[in-house]
């Protein structure tokens, strides 16, 4: 029976080990932090098991679907009606549907009509290789106008992006528009989902059939070293322990590769190092009341330094009808804000959260967390696609890959499980 060592047991590392045991590998799973789950981990706020990092489920995500359907889970997957809010100096208005397009009064009737053109005809389209080579303020520009993008997108992607913010890639922004666009129940009503339980629903029934089937799942130990010999991987180094597979797949964050790919070229891991990511420095409350009906709300407002606001209780219900609300603040990790303290954020963010809601007071949070991610998010900038190395690389047995080896698509949870899948069934030999 041949082995695999896989590194990250996120989503696409269980995924892995998940599709591999099925193709009758024997599979060790090895990660670093002390739980698994990666980006879609969980944590406990006061009672609430609850992702650290907010997760909802489009009518796309295809290959979620199958996978709980192997699982025995689809009975867990749970649709509701949701909608979208736009909070633009001061004012909440209504957003994401028809209707709200056509009575929001800060758009010209020519811009109504080119950004409905726009959400519409990205809705529908099939292939992104022509968006290649624009950027997504560009392309955005050249459907919307200026002022259009100026009012709706800029500070959408100047407060996620940063400097990076004017050379994202529009066939990346198109991907995640259709996503999200094609979640409905009809043109006028989007709707998402969520499991019952949260991600780890699916995380932790992953686990188990793995360890179920005989797989093994060592936590608490950050890979330090991969071991090659004459261009073909031996296997790797883990807690100051050697552990020898057949092959090797790795799920992590690139940028954590340059570490662990010491005994390669520097041609080689410039591949990966080339590859930057922003971080996210993740806010989440537990309230006694929330800020609007909305699931999220989008923010253009001068006082306001972060895109928007997730009402995440206004999809998954929590206990005695509390509200859970995150508020993420993406950025480059060289930011100074990178580094504040929780004080510092939620002094920032309870001042946020009473603009949308003044009724709110302090004695109305339960509950308070800050979660911090170094790499949440590739810069998938104007022509990535090329910047992609192979998943199969040049070291025999070693397969690399992580959430921007899916571009232009943004990272998900069913991207990295279609990816997998991938892997398992079409790369690895
Ligand atoms: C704020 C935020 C919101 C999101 N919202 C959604 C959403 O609504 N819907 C959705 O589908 N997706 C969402 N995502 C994305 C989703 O979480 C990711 O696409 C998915 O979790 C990626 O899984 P992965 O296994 O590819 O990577 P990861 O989850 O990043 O897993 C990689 C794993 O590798 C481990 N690791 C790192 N270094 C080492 C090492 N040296 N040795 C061993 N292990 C190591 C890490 O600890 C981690 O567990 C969101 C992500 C973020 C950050």
């Amino acid at each position: 029976m041949k082995s695999i060592g896989i590194l990250g047991a996120g989503p696409m590392g269980l995924a892995c080990a998940y599709y591999a045991q099925k193709k009758g590998y024997k599979v060790t799973l090895i990660e670093a932090a002390p739980f698994i789950g990666g980006m879609a981990s969980h944590f406990e706020l006061s009672g609430t098991s609850i992702e650290k990092f907010y997760h909802f489920i489009c009518k796309t995500d295809f290959d979620t679907f199958e996978l709980l359907d192997e699982l025995q889970l689809s009975d867990k997957l749970i649709w509701k009606n949701t909608s979208m809010g736009y909070f633009i100096e001061g004012k909440l208005y209504k957003w994401g549907d028809p209707f709200s397009l056509l009575f929001f009064e800060k758009f010209s009737l020519i811009s109504k009509i080119r950004y409905g053109l726009n959400a519409f005809f990205t809705s529908k389209r099939k292939n992104f290789d022509s968006l290649e080579n624009l950027s997504a303020e560009e392309w955005l520009k050249s459907w919307i106008g200026e002022k259009a993008y100026d009012l709706a997108w800029k500070k959408l992607m100047d407060y996620k992006f940063y400097e990076y913010s004017s050379s994202i890639s529009a066939a990346w922004i198109a991907t995640r528009m259709k996503r999200v666009g094609n979640s409905r129940k009809s043109i006028f009503q989007e709707q998402l989902g969520y499991l019952e339980g949260g991600s780890e629903t699916l995380v932790n029934a992953l686990a188990d059939k793995i360890k179920d089937d005989g797989g093994k799942i060592i936590i608490n130990s950050p890979v330090t070293n991969l071991m090659i010999s004459e261009k073909k991987i031996l296997g790797l180094e883990a807690n100051n322990e050697k552990l020898y597979f057949d092959s090797v797949i790795s799920t992590i964050p690139t940028p954590y590769l340059d570490e662990i790919l010491g005994e390669t070229s520097l041609d080689f891991r410039n591949k990966y190092k080339q590859i930057e990511n922003i971080g996210v420095v993740c806010v989440i409350y537990k309230l006694k009341k929330g800020v609007s009906k909305h699931f999220w709300v989008n923010i253009n407002d001068e006082r306001f330094e972060l895109p928007g606001l997730i009402e995440f209780s206004n999809l998954r219900k929590i206990e005695n009808d509390l509200k859970i609300i995150y508020l993420p603040y993406y950025m480059p990790i060289t930011h100074e804000k990178f580094e504040k303290n929780d004080e510092y954020f939620f002094e920032e963010t309870f001042n946020y959260l009473q603009m949308l809601n003044p009724n709110l007071e302090k004695e109305d949070v339960i509950d308070f967390s800050v979660n911090k991610l170094k790499y949440a998010q590739p810069i998938c900038n104007v022509g990535f696609k090329e910047n992609i190395p192979p998943i199969q690389t040049d070291i025999e047995d070693l397969y690399i890959a992580d959430t921007c080896f899916y571009y232009p698509e943004d990272r998900g949870v069913s991207e990295s499980i279609k990816l997998a899948k991938t892997i398992i069934e079409k790369i690895v030999i």
